[in-house]
């Protein structure tokens, strides 16, 4: 007898004959996550497993957190050739339960002596004879044992809903443009959650920007490196690039024409990490910069696609995922950002195109974005 962890995976089921492929992924990126803990992972039966973790609890926190996990439990593992040796584990598990239950049991191995049914039936009287007190309902229990009788039987109660998505790695890279606010960590967790490899860049405009600020940055990337496996940030001088636009271009215009700077930049970074697109926070309407004109504008100076996941969300949607995954009390944090340091008093929301073209024409574009690739430090985190 001991215990260990099942775990379920969602959607890479329907991967036909890729599937090996994304298992192979899956695996590794839950041995990666137990592995801290001293847990070992096993592929049995279509089915992953975790064993010798020394803390079962804190690897099944960590295991549900993958992407690609649809859900896990905390299951013992028993001999099934002696029913008295199943009967006594359930038992044991319903210990200390209250209200009502109901047995729900499944047999991969059809050479059982045994049926669904009659597993059901007995363990089910068996369980009740130990607690009178409990009873049993069949449609809405307060608690439900499974039983699967596989190689070997396997009982659990509680099933802990995973992340769900897919293996990070098995769909690409792509860069986030990713700044100390609460949108751009979430919009990277969402493409992530989808089997992205994320990498990140960050403008900063230090001595205008602390490094406080920076390291605010530094540490959303490592909260979700936690779940994106790694993550390199490009952190990019930005000083120069913006003092040339606040000097020379139309005040009402600077913010924009700023942003197409940062994706115009982003877009080398990631090509340098061999990405297929790019990724920002924005949501239409909800800032100046961000109207349907001022999106137009800023994604037409890139090539790659744009991947904006907040696009259609509410404010107060992003803030429930933040919090949910942890960025949102890092992410309120008062430093300045680089946009805030030079924010015009009345930025354009219907940019006209030839404007925007007349003011960068003032600036030494090239040489400009030359010096900030130059001037770039790379964090792993
Ligand atoms: P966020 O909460 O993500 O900061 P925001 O509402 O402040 O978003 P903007 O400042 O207009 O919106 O930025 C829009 C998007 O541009 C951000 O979601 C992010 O992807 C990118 N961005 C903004 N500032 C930076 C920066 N300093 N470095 C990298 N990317 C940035
Ligand atoms: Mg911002």
């Amino acid at each position: 007898m001991r215990e260990l962890i099942l775990v379920r995976y969602g959607e890479i089921f329907l991967k036909g004959l890729n599937r090996p492929y994304f298992m192979r992924a899956l695996v590794d990126k839950v041995k990666n996550a137990v592995q801290p803990l001293g847990g070992k992972v096993m592929l049995r039966d279509g089915r992953i497993l975790v064993t010798d973790a020394e803390d079962m609890q804190a690897a099944l926190e960590a295991v549900t957190k993958v992407f690609g996990v649809h859900s896990a439990c905390i299951a013992t593992e028993v001999e099934k050739e002696d029913f008295n040796v199943i009967a006594q584990t359930a038992i044991k598990l319903m210990k200390g339960m209250q209200g009502s239950f109901r047995v729900e049991s499944r047999r991969s191995d059809k050479k059982y002596p045994m049926q669904s049914p009659d597993i059901n039936r007995e363990l089910g009287y068996r369980i009740l004879n130990a607690y009178p007190e409990l009873h049993v309902d069949l449609h809405h229990p307060d608690h439900t044992l499974n039983v699967e009788i596989r190689e070997q039987a396997y009982l659990y109660c509680r099933v802990v809903q995973g992340v769900g998505g897919m293996p990070v790695g098995t769909n690409g890279k792509a860069t986030l443009l990713l700044s100390g606010g609460i949108d751009s960590p979430v919009a990277g967790w969402m493409i992530a959650k989808r089997g992205v490899q994320i990498s990140a860049v960050h403008f900063h405009s230090y001595p205008y920007t602390s490094d406080r600020a920076k390291e605010k940055v530094l540490d959303l990337a490592r909260i979700l490196s936690a779940s994106c496996c790694g993550i390199r940030v490009y952190v990019v001088p930005f000083t120069e690039i913006q003092m040339a636009i606040h000097e020379k271009c139309p005040q009402d215009y600077t913010t924009l024409i700023m942003r197409r700077y940062m994706m115009r930049i982003a877009e080398k970074c990631a090509e340098r990490e061999k990405a297929g697109a790019l990724i920002t926070g924005e949501s239409i309407g909800q800032v100046a910069s961000q109207t349907m004109e001022a999106l137009g504008a800023t994604n037409s100076v890139v090539h790659m696609p744009v991947f904006r996941p907040l696009i259609g969300f509410d404010k107060s949607d992003i803030t429930e995922i933040a919090v949910k995954i942890g960025t949102y009390d890092t992410s309120i944090l008062p430093y300045e950002d680089c946009c805030t340091v030079f924010t015009p008093r009345h930025p354009a929301t219907h940019p006209r195109m030839a404007t925007i073209l007349k003011g960068e024409e003032l600036l030494d574009s090239d040489a400009l974005i030359q010096r900030a690739l130059d001037g770039i430090e790379i964090v792993e985190v």
